[in-house]
């Protein structure tokens, strides 16, 4: 079921529709709109928290889909966790939307005192049982963390699905220590909504049974570069940086539209385009699928 809501950052229910999506993770269609007062992009009507809520709680994390949640993202939970360490070395770290833990248990092994939230009962419980970490299960309000208690806090691929994004924003903030970091990483709305165009233009020219479906993915929330600084910074954190992300390899969409060996190949096309294009305009342009954010509590 599908509920009509007004903006999460400014409460604003005046809006532009962007473009007819499915819902994910949940499959039903709605629309995907802009708030003409602030530009925050997001699904509208969107689904119920009771709905969201089941969804993630027992049908998110299936077994035998380890290997999406781990090997596939490990090169780049390295690649981020070497970049903070390059600024805090240790200390107490907050994962937040952590899932299972796999992020949780590489810092730990790298020597972070590791805390976790998350709001699936199964991923929690193996995060617990199996791999021994400190993990609540819930909303990260409802774990009634300490002020000022954490050195760094990730989020991946969480902050545009969670119900109250900016909600959660604010708590990370206050659970932060002075000094302390955030990075996150989310979709990208730029890239997801002009691919999605290109299918439907490429899709009107060709036969019924020639069309595809865009690998394109529409989480509740969709953040442009724009509107995650414009996040970051009303919550209160400073040098904020947003950059192009990594991709995951070997995603489900993308393997089934161009095969196992064509997803190497555009997948590194993809990155190599977006790199480009971010030095050529000096930075100001990020056209990856996914954005990923540092930042800092003052
Ligand atoms: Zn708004």
């Amino acid at each position: 079921m599908l509920v009509k809501t007004p903006c999460n950052f400014c409460n604003s229910d005046d809006y532009i529709r962007l473009v007819q999506v499915l819902v994910s993770p949940i499959s039903e269609t709605s629309w995907l709109v802009r708030c003409k007062k602030c530009g925050l992009a997001y699904i509208n009507p969107k689904p119920t928290l009771e709905r969201e809520r089941g969804f993630y709680d027992l049908e998110y994390f299936k077994p035998g889909e380890e290997s999406l949640w781990r090997d596939h993202r490990y090169p780049l939970f390295e690649k981020v966790l070497s970049r903070i360490e390059s600024t805090i070395p240790d200390g107490k770290l907050l994962d937040v939307g952590c899932g299972k833990g796999y992020f949780l248990d590489l810092a730990r092994k790298r020597g972070w005192q590791v805390v976790g939230v998350d709001v699936s009962s199964t991923a929690t419980q193996f995060a617990r049982d199996t791999l021994r970490l400190e993990v609540y299960r819930g909303e990260l309000r409802d774990a009634k963390l300490p002020e000022n208690s954490f050195d760094v806090a990730t989020s991946w691929n969480v902050l545009d699905q969670a119900y109250d994004p900016w909600g959660d924003l604010r708590e990370v903030f206050r659970v932060l220590k002075k000094g302390g970091l955030i990075t996150l990483r989310v979709s990208n709305l730029h890239f997801h909504l002009y691919l999605q165009r290109l299918f439907t233009l490429l899709n009107s020219a060709v036969p019924g049974r020639l069309r595809v479906t865009a690998p394109t993915v529409f989480h509740i929330y969709m953040f442009s570069p724009g509107t995650l600084r414009m996040f970051l910074k009303e919550a209160g954190f400073v040098d904020i940086r947003v950059e192009n992300s990594t991709l995951d390899p070997n995603v489900p969409a993308l393997v089934n539209l161009v095969g196992r060996s064509g997803e190497v190949l555009l997948r590194n096309t993809i990155s190599l385009s977006a790199q480009t294009i971010f030095y050529l305009s000096l930075g100001n342009l990020l056209v990856s699928p996914s954005l990923v954010a540092f930042a800092k509590k003052p």
